[in-house]
């Protein structure tokens, strides 16, 4: 039999109808096991963790606090019969949790807010939300179990951003997870709360903001690992229909890409395709788990979907995105010909200064190395280099914007040359470019004004515009 992991999204979560729509897609998936990974209420993270950092304004932490009693109970109000068992149940879980949270806050204003406290803050939103989901399938007649993934999930120490130990969340859902979907007796729906682990020692940790969508990948990968069944799927539902190939902001007529390769995904989540979490892919992506990304208002639509898989449409460019704010900075030397060693003082004392590098553009030459950061990052990163490199450098630097185009296709020479003279037409000029090894991503950097004709130009050109889709 198949098993479905589906996560909603606080979008999934918003009244009657949309706890309806849940009730619907629960049908429509009848005949396969199913577990939910469910995200906190919309805009709840956000306020806890205001309160969390600003505890010091009481008013308005009592104010939030109010705040978020209210969104919790009004659904319960709006989805339950009054006064039934689940609708009693349900305010007094948001109650107790409500107290919990107030205790966690006085122990922050004695203490002060270690990164465990707040990961510990964040994890209400989804225990709330998670336990009401729950009791709703049960108020309409469903088998369904609660579970809080921090009885499941063993991540490392890294609170605000853990990462999953592997073995250890292996055991736990064998002994957890696995009885309740292998009983053949029973079809239980499991409800696991997104976001959130638990380290070794039994903290509570979360898995960086988002991270509902990671969690989700995390169990149906454990799962594949210890289950008998490996016919294993992934739902994420969302308020759109799936991966556009541009943002619309740029292209308002945008592609859906239909079916998209771990590779070609991984690459686009990093480019910043808020769709999809860029760290659920690692977790999948050997085991070959397919992930669909579905528009929660169309749970019956049978074509316009995302599908990630090891299959792609080889011929379509998988995506066109724009770093609109960064900065070039280009350090030029005779003496660096054949001198071992200056890269990496380079790269040293950015890492030192915590400055990513996006980017980098070398000949073979080596006479100038080119990099990119983002643009807040310039002066800071200007100022450290200046500060080690000697007289027989020659630093110069540039605020540009990048276009990233990722897909298969971007390892053919006739796609390169379509972008290239498709710009050169409009007189575009590409001022640094870099590709490495096979990567399915090339990146050119241009002149900031040139930015949405370059991108436009570049979609049209390779993409155009696909009616219907
Ligand atoms: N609630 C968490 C957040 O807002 C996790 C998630 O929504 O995926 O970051
Ligand atoms: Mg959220």
């Amino acid at each position: 039999m198949t098993i479905v992991i589906m996560k909603f999204g606080g979008s999934c979560l918003v009244n009657k109808k949309a706890f309806n729509k849940i009730l619907k897609i629960t049908k429509i998936y009848e005949n396969a096991k199913k577990v939910f990974v469910v995200s906190a209420f919309h805009g709840i993270t956000d306020l806890l963790l205001k309160m969390a950092q600003n505890l010091e304004f009481s008013k308005e932490v009592d104010k939030n606090m109010a705040l978020i009693e209210k969104k919790h109970i009004d659904i319960i109000e709006n989805i339950f019969e009054e006064d039934s068992l689940h609708y009693i149940k349900a305010k007094d879980w948001v109650d107790n949790k409500l107290s919990e949270l107030e205790e966690a806050f006085s122990d922050i204003r004695e203490f002060g807010l270690e990164p465990y406290y707040q990961d510990y803050v964040l994890s209400f939103g989804e225990i709330l939300s998670t336990y009401i989901l729950n009791e709703y399938l049960q108020s309409k007649g469903l088998d369904s179990e609660f579970i809080p993934s921090n009885k499941i999930i063993i991540t490392n120490d890294e609170f605000n951003n853990a990462y999953p130990l592997y073995e250890l969340t292996n055991k736990r859902i064998k002994n957890l997870v696995i009885p309740l979907l292998e009983n053949p007796k029973k079809d239980t729906i499991i409800c696991i709360t997104g976001f959130i682990g638990r380290n070794k020692i039994g903290y509570i940790t979360t898995l960086g903001r988002g991270g509902t969508d990671y969690t989700a990948t995390i169990v149906a990968r454990s799962l594949y690992d210890m289950g008998k069944d490996k016919d294993i799927k992934i739902i994420l539902w969302k308020d759109v229909d799936g991966l556009l190939a541009i943002n619309p902001k740029y292209v308002p007529e945008a592609t859906l890409i239909k079916n998209i390769n771990y590779i070609e995904a991984k690459q686009i989540a990093n480019f910043g395709a808020k769709v999809l979490h860029p760290k659920c892919l690692e977790a999948i992506e050997k085991k070959k788990i397919p992930l669909e990304i579905r528009n929660f208002d169309k749970p019956l639509e049978k074509n316009n979907f995302t599908r990630i898989s090891d299959r792609t449409d080889k011929e379509q460019i998988k995506g066109i995105s724009a770093v609109e704010l960064a900065t070039i900075i280009t350090v030029i030397s005779g003496s660096m010909v054949d001198v071992p060693g200056v890269l990496a003082k380079i790269f040293k004392i950015m890492a030192k200064n915590k400055i990513s590098v996006s980017f980098v553009a070398q000949s073979s030459a080596e006479v100038s190395t080119s990099f990119l950061i983002k643009e807040e990052d310039s002066e800071k990163g200007i100022n450290a280099l200046k500060s080690i490199l000697s007289e027989f450098y020659e630093l110069s630097w540039k605020k540009v914007a990048v276009i990233n185009i990722t897909g298969q296709k971007v390892l053919e020479n006739k796609t390169k040359a379509q972008i290239f003279t498709a710009l050169d037409k409009k007189k575009i000029i590409v001022k640094a470019l870099s590709q490495s090894f096979e990567e399915l991503n090339l990146s050119i950097i241009i002149d900031k004004e040139n930015l949405i004709e370059a991108i436009n130009i570049i979609h049209d050109e390779l993409i155009g515009y696909e009616p219907g889709s």
